[in-house]
């Protein structure tokens, strides 16, 4: 059976392929569709975001769809960037610009009172309207200099204070399993599984 899932950030594409490894599903990414529509993600919460983003891909492509929204809240900045994580500087999906911001707004803030999480909500959409939804959570601190090579966005500054490592230096494997897009596509599965 195919699953839809709708996104077109890259970084995003692979880890939602490796966390969906284990069920038995085809998974298609966006750029298998012939000009699928762009879904403006105008939503106040990530939960509506990735509600409107499953729904409308599932409608249009006829197919079991998976969308989610995720970003990184800081408590320091009252939960910015929040669900504008992709275009807190300006442009959509510039990591770079995203992560010299960052480092800007949290400049002379001490370590301690750099709290942020990383948030996901996950929508599994069918073409019918059906719609159920997951989310999970990570806790961490904001660095102010980029660490590692692994994953995307702002992992590079994310602290994982049980591992003394950021994000973007866990391997895979490990940012899988404790992330909040892991911890959201886990209870998720078993949902799958009984679909396919
Ligand atoms: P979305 O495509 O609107 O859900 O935007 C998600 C944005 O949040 C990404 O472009 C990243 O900036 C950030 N983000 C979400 N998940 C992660 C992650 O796992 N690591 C780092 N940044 C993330």
């Amino acid at each position: 059976m195919k699953l839809l899932v709708a996104t077109s950030n890259q970084g995003k594409l692979v880890e939602l392929r490796q966390l969906l490894a284990s069920v038995d599903v085809d998974v298609v990414g966006l750029d298998q569709l012939d000009s699928p529509p762009e879904v403006e993600e105008d939503g106040e919460t990530f939960k509506d975001n990735a509600i409107k983003k499953a729904l409308t891909l599932a409608r249009f492509s006829g197919q079991l769809t998976l969308a989610d929204d995720s970003g990184l809240c800081v408590d320091m900045l009252d939960g910015a960037p929040g669900v504008f994580s992709a275009r807190y500087a300006g442009e959509q999906g510039d990591d770079k610009a995203n992560n010299v911001k960052l480092v800007k707004a949290l400049q002379h803030i001490p370590l301690n009172q750099r709290k942020a999480h990383f948030y996901c909500c996950i929508a599994l959409a069918w073409p019918d309207g059906r719609c159920s939804t997951v989310e999970g959570q990570v806790d961490g601190l904001i660095v102010d200099q980029q660490r590692g090579t692994h994953g995307f966005g702002y992992d590079p500054l994310f602290l994982v204070p049980e591992y003394g490592k950021t994000m973007a230096e866990l391997p895979a494997e490990i940012k899988n399993r404790i992330s909040h897009r892991g911890r959201a596509l886990q209870q998720l599965l078993p949902l799958i599984d009984q679909i396919v």
